[in-house]
């Protein structure tokens, strides 16, 4: 029994460390509530926590680019275009479905029924018109830079074009005998600023321009992959990179633990006057808590028991590390490494498959984030004492599904990208403020939902796509080594005998024709 036990925590050491690690940065940050410390203060006590959400962030680029070229790049054409096809169906799906369960829950809860007056707001409007968010999506599609891709994302806005009009008053003369208005005079000529047109200013932002660096990537990928002999050493160098990169991210996610208690520590201490929160944004909070977990412990592992017919929790048993990952630091994007660390160590899925299906995934697949839009546009417009009609409910479920795939992976995003939803609805959009308060915690469970939405849907697309990836049902999810005896011949040549890929865990095995 003992030497069982002994067995478990060796083989479980990571996640029980970082299990602990969540427990502990609970009750560490509860107990250093009462010593009421500066924000300079609890500023520096997180800062293990920085250097946790910084050695992460490193990561991201360099995985994003040399995993998607690699993954694409060693998959021939048929199967990548169907392993495309198949995760963008998924992702599609599923928030779709997210999007439901939220507005179904928030019509029939009414959170937002004790209206706005009961709950603190101070805050200005802003508005983004869908088209132009849409419009910026895809001409980020399309770095006009590659270097710039890496650190900004081009925005537009929209500029009013006023021009000077005399505004003329008229008053109205009104008959004091018979009480009525017998005419109107012009009192008043004032010149004002009236809007005619408007202007798009483009301009960049700080930020990953990831899925500009995703459509470069894809597409060298599929043209390196198709290219011969002559594409075979860039396979190579970007498979190696992938190899080293992910042996970093095997390091760093050992200082996860530690990094978490006080990621987790400082956020708690940092938190507004929790009872009050509690007693204004209680049920709000409750109807988003209630979607997301109806999503990712009902919907989506039954979507995967469907597909797979396996147990979906033993599977996510395999990514609890990357689930607490994504509580800690808010960021599907910086959980990214050790969701695909996850997968591939514990899961052993096809590495072809996690390393083109993850990094799109935590760009453009965030099941939480549409529904949590959905709950909080309603919300608002439920505190204004507004009621939606139909079609303004179809907008905001088409309009959240959409500004859920432009929210960056990272904290709060999808904060910002809600102003397109309520802009769409015409709600205002200063009312954000209204669920300011508690967004911190909420965003830590819709990321955790994000990414518990990119796992399932690797195992599916893995499951989905076994016949084109040669492998066999009852192996799909259970070998690493990858038999790919239908790649061109140049794949097949001695050039990959003693290669990175071939490497000391035999990641990609190629068959000799
Ligand atoms: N923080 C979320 C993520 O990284 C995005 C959001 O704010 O909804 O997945």
């Amino acid at each position: 029994m003992g030497f069982t036990f002994k067995q478990f925590v060796k083989k479980n050491a990571l996640l029980l460390a970082t299990v602990s690690g969540v427990v502990l940065g609970i009750v560490l940050g509860i107990a250093m509530r009462e010593a009421n410390l500066s924000q300079l203060d609890i500023a520096y006590f997180s800062f293990p926590g920085d250097i946790l959400l910084r050695m992460l962030k490193m990561m991201i680029l360099p995985l994003i680019v040399c995993s998607l070229i690699t993954g694409v790049a060693t998959l021939d054409q048929k199967a990548s275009g169907k392993l495309g096809a198949l995760a963008v169906t998924y992702y599609m799906t599923t928030t779709l479905i997210a999007v439901i369960i939220g507005i179904v829950l928030v019509v029939t809860i009414n959170p937002g029924r004790a209206g706005k007056e009961t709950i603190d707001s101070t805050g200005s409007s802003i508005s983004v018109e869908a088209v132009d968010a849409l419009t910026d999506l895809i001409r980020n599609l399309f770095p006009e830079n590659l270097v710039q891709a890496c650190f900004q994302q081009y925005q537009t806005m929209r500029e009013p074009i006023t021009e000077e009009r005399n505004i003329t008053s008229l008053l109205p003369i009104v008959n004091e005998t018979i009480g009525t208005t017998v005419g109107y005079q012009v009192t008043t000529v004032v010149a004002q600023n009236v809007t005619i047109d408007y202007s798009l200013v483009g301009s960049y932002k700080l930020g990953i321009n990831v899925l500009g660096m995703i459509s470069f990537c894809i597409t060298f990928g599929i043209i390196i992959g198709r290219m011969g002999d002559e594409g075979v050493i860039l396979v190579k160098f970007f498979s190696a990179f992938n190899e080293a990169v992910m042996k970093i991210v095997g390091i760093v996610i050992w200082y996860a633990p530690i990094g978490i208690i006080f990621l987790i520590a400082g956020e708690i201490m940092k938190m507004e006057d929790p009872a009050k929160v509690l007693e204004q944004l209680g049920l709000y909070m409750a109807t988003v808590i209630a979607g997301l977990a109806i999503h990712g412990i009902i919907v989506l592992p039954l979507i995967y028991f469907i597909v797979v017919r396996k147990n979906p929790f033993v599977y996510l048993s395999g990514v609890l590390q990357a689930l607490l990952t994504a509580v800690a630091t808010s960021s599907s994007s910086a959980t990214l490494p050790v969701t695909v660390n996850c997968l591939e160590q514990n899961n052993k899925l096809d590495k072809r498959v996690t390393r083109f299906v993850l990094p799109i995934g935590a760009t453009i697949n965030m099941d939480g984030t549409a529904l949590y839009e959905a709950v909080a546009a309603i919300f608002i417009a439920q505190a204004n004492g507004i009621v939606l009609n139909f079609g303004q409910i179809v907008t905001v479920s088409v309009t959240a599904t959409f500004a859920s795939i432009g929210a960056a992976g990272v904290p709060q995003a999808g904060l910002v990208t809600l102003i397109i939803v309520l802009t769409a609805v015409g709600l205002p959009t200063e009312d954000i403020t209204l669920i300011l308060a508690i967004d911190w915690l909420l965003d830590r469970l819709r990321t955790t939902v994000n990414v518990l939405g990119d796992s399932i849907g690797a195992g599916v697309v893995a499951h989905l796509s076994r016949k084109d990836l040669h492998l066999d049902s009852d192996t799909d999810d259970a070998t690493t080594d990858v038999t790919m005896d239908k790649r061109p011949p140049s794949y097949t040549s001695d050039v990959f005998e003693n290669d990175a890929m071939n490497g000391p865990k035999g990641q990609f095995s190629f068959t000799k024709m």
